[in-house]
């Protein structure tokens, strides 16, 4: 039997609801509504795109939101400016800066100069460190976020299985399997990492439970490569030419969706998965930390 699907889109939009009320009380007792700031640098089309979604999406739950476009030549030393004014900006609660960075701008000076306290992004080390040692203070990195929330809210146990992540990267790969290994719901799995230079994938692929896929390769999972019954989230975009659309392109997983729907217990569509969760979990931070630095000026 077909793999039951779990929709991001609809997951993301009760999410939403929940948000839309508290960004209303925010505002009601502080009498300004949270603030995200979003910061792009140059004309990437992609990430233009990304940062109208993520302004959308503050707009639409009530947020203030401001969008900073500097252009592609800004130096290090000007928008570390820029990080700054924003971290005393008081009507400011979350900062979020576009990757990729233009090469002469150092992408970790960056994150480490936003104040740990709006970096809704969860990329400062203090955050990191926070979400790693299982800090609930902490602001934890979206995407991952994400996959955790449809897990718990699809009543997907973690508890004792072993959930494979295929993907190491510092935004999603590496803060998804410390997740998945910290205690609580979402958590207390048994987890392996692989990434690019783990030997004979799929050997560990068909092992898992719970299979998480961030590496950036269409179709890299086929069915052959997971065993019946498996939970597979697909975290993967990956635009690939199609000629029959519009743009020359359709988006894809990193997952062989309708082969491998057929062995799989659950399964998630891209798009309309993870990426609405993403951009769910940004909304989420953003209202998380405005509510703490409020408490913190009180
Ligand atoms: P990345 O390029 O930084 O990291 C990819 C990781 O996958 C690396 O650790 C690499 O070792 C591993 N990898 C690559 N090919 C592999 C292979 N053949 N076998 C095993 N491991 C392999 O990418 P990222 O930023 O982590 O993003 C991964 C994917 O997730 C991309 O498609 C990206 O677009 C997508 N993504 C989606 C969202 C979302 O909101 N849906 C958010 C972030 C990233």
């Amino acid at each position: 039997m077909a793999a039951e699907i779990i929709s991001g889109t609809e997951m993301a939009r009760t999410i939403r609801e929940e948000l839309r009320i508290g960004v209303e009380e925010f505002k009601r007792s502080v009498g300004r509504p949270p603030g995200l700031a979003t910061v792009l640098v140059g004309s990437d089309p992609a990430s233009q795109a990304y940062v109208r979604m993520k302004k959308r999406a503050a707009v639409d739950l009530g947020m203030y939101s401001r969008q900073i476009e500097l252009d592609r030549e800004i130096t290090e030393d000007e928008l570390l400016g820029w990080i700054e004014g924003l971290n005393a900006d008081p009507d400011i609660h979350g900062i979020l800066v576009q990757l990729p960075l233009p090469p002469q701008i150092r992408k970790n000076r960056i994150l480490e100069a936003i104040h740990p306290a709006k970096d809704v992004d969860g990329f400062h080390p203090i955050n990191v460190g926070r979400m790693a040692v299982g800090d609930p203070a902490a602001l934890a990195p979206c995407t991952p976020l994400g996959v955790v929330e449809m897990l718990v809210r699809s009543g997907i146990q973690t508890r004792g299985r072993h959930a494979v992540v295929v993907g190491r990267s510092d935004i999603v790969g590496k803060p998804m399997g410390s997740m998945l290994l910290g205690t609580g719901p979402g958590g207390d799995a048994t987890v392996t990492v692989t990434h690019i230079l783990t030997q004979d994938l799929a050997s560990h692929t068909r092992m898992a439970d719970i299979l998480i896929v961030a590496a950036g390769h269409p179709s890299l999972i086929t069915a052959d490569m997971v065993k019946p019954g498996v939970v597979v989230i697909d975290v993967g975009v990956n635009r690939v030419a199609d000629s029959s659309r519009e743009k020359g392109y359709r988006l894809t997983g990193d997952v062989a969706f309708d082969e491998v729907r057929e062995v799989a217990s659950v399964i998630t569509p891209v798009p309309g998965g993870v990426g609405p969760m993403t951009i769910a979990m940004l909304m989420s931070n953003t209202l998380k930390a405005a509510r703490s630095l409020n408490r913190a000026m009180a």
